[in-house]
């Protein structure tokens, strides 16, 4: 069994590695020579509109997949036509453009931050009158760990605002002040079949996931996240792993933005959980059995960030699991990630808080 994966970044290069035991091959394909999945998977370079170096990426695949979700959509409709491509398209589509999305989660009756789209000067200043101030302008399209935003406190920041888009569509939401942030990733098998992970509790710095806590032991909550990620898995007619970002305010859960694949908010899975995202991902495309998705103990996950870590001051530590991707430091950069695991929330947080504190997070 071979499976190609559009994108080589790290979440390629843990797929890859969730499909050695179970004797599935990974094949990547990414613009980047020297992408993080080079280490682990065969991988074939070239840009995405590039037919040529398509074809040398599709003989032999029982089925492709994607890792990152801003990959052109004419790219994997004409994939489709040759191999089978889960999850289909359309996710790919409305996780591309944050008003797609925001749409879709309204259609579906799923709740969301107030939102309007701006595309000029002119409509940004209507769109103020509807979401209130603070707000968020975003790009549509590419944005991603916080890029192409802009805050607006004050009316006077509009002009700025636009000009920081550099003429982009853009959408403004309401700026919502939330108690939490929370995630839940669910799998879908080919036939329909659904399991949700224990929901996820998350920290961003500078609009980058920092650090994760799960599961968030919340009955109600979860029942209503795995309710909405199931109706939009079941409306898209989704095959794989899905992650729903969500706001927790005022009691309410408020649907911010979807990623049609695995997600960092679910690298915990790893060692944290009975079946990790990835294999999960893995089973679901290859139309084998969805594993328990139930979580071992409590664990927690912090990002690497732009710098190198101190590896054996880490590894020192019992219950710790270090992951590196094999990147280059670069400010902002992901550069790989910490997971720690204990029987209890309490021996979670205190050794979370050790691993913080080497890693400056
Ligand atoms: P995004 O790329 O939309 O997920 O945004 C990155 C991060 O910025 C989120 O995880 C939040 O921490 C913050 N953020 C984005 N949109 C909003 C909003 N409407 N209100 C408050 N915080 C937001």
């Amino acid at each position: 069994m071979k499976i190609g994966i559009l994108g080589g970044g790290q979440l390629g290069r843990m797929l890859a590695l969730a499909g050695y035991p179970l004797g599935i091959g990974v094949r990547c394909y990414d613009p980047v020579s020297d992408s993080p999945a080079r280490d682990v998977a065969e991988l074939i370079s070239g840009p995405y509109e590039d037919a040529g170096a398509l074809a040398r990426f599709l003989p032999g695949l029982d089925a492709v997949t994607y890792e990152f979700e801003n990959v052109p959509a004419e790219t994997v409709r004409l994939i489709e036509k040759t191999v089978p491509v889960y999850p289909a398209p359309r996710a790919l589509e409305v996780g591309q453009d944050r008003l797609a999305e925001k749409e879709f989660f309204t259609a579906l009756g799923i709740p969301t931050p107030r939102f309007q789209r701006v595309g000029s000067a002119g409509e940004l200043e209507k769109a103020i009158g509807v979401t209130g101030l603070p707000a968020v302008l975003k790009t549509r399209r590419s944005g991603y760990d916080g890029k192409g935003q802009f805050r607006l406190l004050r009316r006077e920041d509009a002009t700025a605002a636009w000009q920081s888009m550099g003429g982009n569509p853009a959408i403004l939401e309401e700026f919502v002040p939330f108690e939490r942030e929370l995630s839940v990733l669910a799998v879908r098998s080919r036939d329909g079949a659904a399991v949700c992970y224990p929901l996820i509790e998350n920290v961003h710095r500078n609009g980058i996931l920092s650090v994760s806590r799960a599961p968030y032991p919340d009955p109600l909550l979860q029942k209503t996240a795995s309710e909405y990620a199931y109706r939009l898995m079941r409306e898209l007619g989704y095959c794989g792993v899905f992650a729903l970002e969500l706001f927790h305010a005022g009691g309410r859960l408020l649907a911010n933005e979807m990623a049609p694949r695995v997600h960092n908010s679910g690298h915990w899975s790893i060692e944290g959980a009975d079946t990790s995202q990835f294999e999960n991902h893995l089973r679901a495309v290859t139309g084998l059995p969805l594993g328990s998705t139930a979580a071992r103990g409590f664990s927690g996950m912090v990002n690497i960030i732009g710098d190198h870590p101190p590896v054996e001051r880490i590894l020192a530590l019992p219950g710790v699991h270090l992951h590196l991707y094999g990147k280059s430091p670069r400010p902002l950069r992901k550069l790989g990630h910490v997971t720690v695991t204990a029987g209890d929330s309490a021996g979670r947080d205190r050794l979370l808080a050790t691993v913080r504190e080497l890693l400056g997070a």
